[in-house]
């Protein structure tokens, strides 16, 4: 067989074989080629035709010849590449092509998908907005406020201005929308809204989700919340933190302050743990509760329109979520003897350029402000024991109730205002206020006299608690018989007598 390759050929061969042509091939193994691939015997003589149409042999012992040899084959070894080029492409190409249509095909299920997700969503809404239950109450919690938040504003008048910096404040005669202002009214005092850049309105919508974020529990609710910030801002004032502290400290002890007991359940730790509730499995029984308060608070930031820091770089709301952490996980009190004692190590060399003693100060103070209702007049402190002691029963009802084990101080059938009072305020407040009075001897008069007036006052209620039992006892035993019209002077009367 006679085959003809012209080499300038717009058409060139093309054959399935996979064939590599290196440089260095020789003219006798493409001749062998040749024939492999043609199917013919290997000694076959092929003939070349070159561009005069003068017919050329390719025996490749022919010296003269095998320049152009070389030339024809060079040439056909391109034309090979390319058509395998063009074959990888073609499956390149296909391959991509296949793998789009798939995608096409995904997405096209995607989108049938999405829209049956918006007509379920949108067959809930309307179920839950016929049946008008408490569900929607539920809902508006953590739900982003998108417009200016609609709370009355209550207008701060000068004497509520400057008595809102006193320990003596009274927290009972506000409303909630009263003490939102009041809360507002502190950010921009101390000049947090001034010096980072905090937006107004996001202020008025984070502080309305934090009071939204409170339950009605007797005690650990929006009000408690109020009063523990409160305090926190007489103190700032009170022991003038502002020259010793940065702002971001102060924005931390506030901030804090408000948060302490966000979404607080009203049952403590240690119900919490030995209900095994979700919260101490979540938190593994290490503060369930300090950590949800925390967590809960970190909750609110994370939605943009109540996330006062949103002005802040990465590196300062690091510091502030830190610090703000360590203060809110400080307030549990199962941690007081161990935070105390790490106080009064240092009180007596104070340094308030050393961060872990300005840490273990802030720590001490969120504490004293959480449990300062006693620092308080004892007009606006009273109340709260009652508040407080209904909480505890509660509890300690639904323990008795669950088989649970029931503390003393919580048991109705023990515990009464003036025993709940005294081992609490001679025990833990006074000698935490009296070491924080090393450092600020100015809170002596306004807050830790207060305490020890509240201390004798317990004390000659239990003398007089005491009494009555003692009177209850000889009238049972038949010994004295009750007067008529019993008041509480007449008992003492009795009991002197006695
Ligand atoms: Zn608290």
């Amino acid at each position: 067989k006679q085959f003809l390759i012209c080499p300038t050929c717009p058409n060139p061969i093309y054959h399935d074989i996979n064939v590599v042509f290196s440089r260095f091939c020789s003219p006798c193994d493409i001749k062998e080629l040749f024939c492999t691939a043609a199917g013919l015997p290997r000694n076959t003589t092929i003939s070349l035709v070159d561009s005069t149409g003068a017919m050329v042999s390719i025996d490749p012992t022919m010296p003269n010849k095998e320049e152009l040899f070389q030339n024809v084959l060079t040439q056909v070894a391109e034309q090979f590449s390319r058509a395998f080029k063009i074959n990888e492409l073609k499956t390149e190409v296909t391959n991509r092509l296949a793998m789009l249509e798939k995608r096409v095909e995904l997405e096209g299920l995607k989108v049938v998908e999405i829209e049956k997700c918006r007509s379920d969503i949108k067959k809930l809404r309307e179920e839950m907005a016929s049946r008008n239950n408490s569900f929607l109450d539920d809902n508006k919690k953590l739900t982003p406020r998108r417009d200016v938040p609609s709370y009355p504003k209550y207008h701060l008048s000068k004497e509520t201005i400057d008595a809102l910096r006193q320990p003596v404040f009274d927290v009972w005669q506000w409303e909630p929308n009263e003490m939102l202002s009041c809360l507002e009214h502190m950010y921009h005092d101390l000049g947090l809204v001034r010096d980072f850049n905090i937006n107004p309105i996001t202020l008025k919508r984070w502080l309305l989700c934090i009071h939204d974020n409170y339950r009605n529990n007797p005690f650990h609710n929006f009000r408690h919340c109020f009063c523990v910030t409160q305090m926190m801002y007489s103190m700032i004032y009170l022991c003038n933190l502002q020259e010793k502290f940065s702002q971001v400290d102060i924005l931390i002890l506030m901030t804090a302050a408000v948060c302490h007991d966000l979404d607080h359940p009203g049952y403590n730790n240690t119900y919490q743990i030995n209900a095994r509730t979700e919260l101490a499995v979540r938190y593994n029984d290490i503060s369930p509760l300090e950590n949800h308060h925390c967590a809960v608070a970190f909750q609110i930031f994370s939605q943009a329109d109540c996330n006062i820091f949103s002005n802040f770089d990465a590196e300062a709301f690091k510091q502030i979520r830190q610090g703000t952490i360590t203060l809110i996980l400080a307030t549990d009190m199962a941690r007081h003897g161990e935070i105390l004692d790490s106080f009064k190590q240092k009180v007596d060399n104070f340094d308030f350029t050393n961060e872990e003693h300005v840490t273990c100060l802030k720590m001490v103070l969120i504490k004293c402000c959480d449990i300062s209702n006693e620092v308080r007049p004892m007009e606006v402190a009273e109340p709260w024991v009652d508040c407080l002691l209904e909480e505890y029963f509660m509890q300690s009802d639904r323990e008795k109730a669950e088989g649970l084990p029931v503390a003393p101080f919580m048991d109705r059938e023990k515990v009464t205002k003036p025993t709940a009072q005294i081992g609490f305020i001679k025990f833990v407040l006074i000698p935490m206020f009296e070491t924080v009075m090393k450092l600020f001897p100015q809170i002596e008069d306004v807050m830790v006299q207060p305490l020890r007036e509240s201390r004798d006052r317990y004390e000659e209620l239990k003398q007089i608690d005491d009494a009555m039992n003692e009177v209850r006892i000889w009238i049972e035993a038949g010994i004295c018989t009750p007067l008529k019209n019993k008041t509480k002077e007449d008992s003492i009367v009795v009991t002197d007598m006695i």
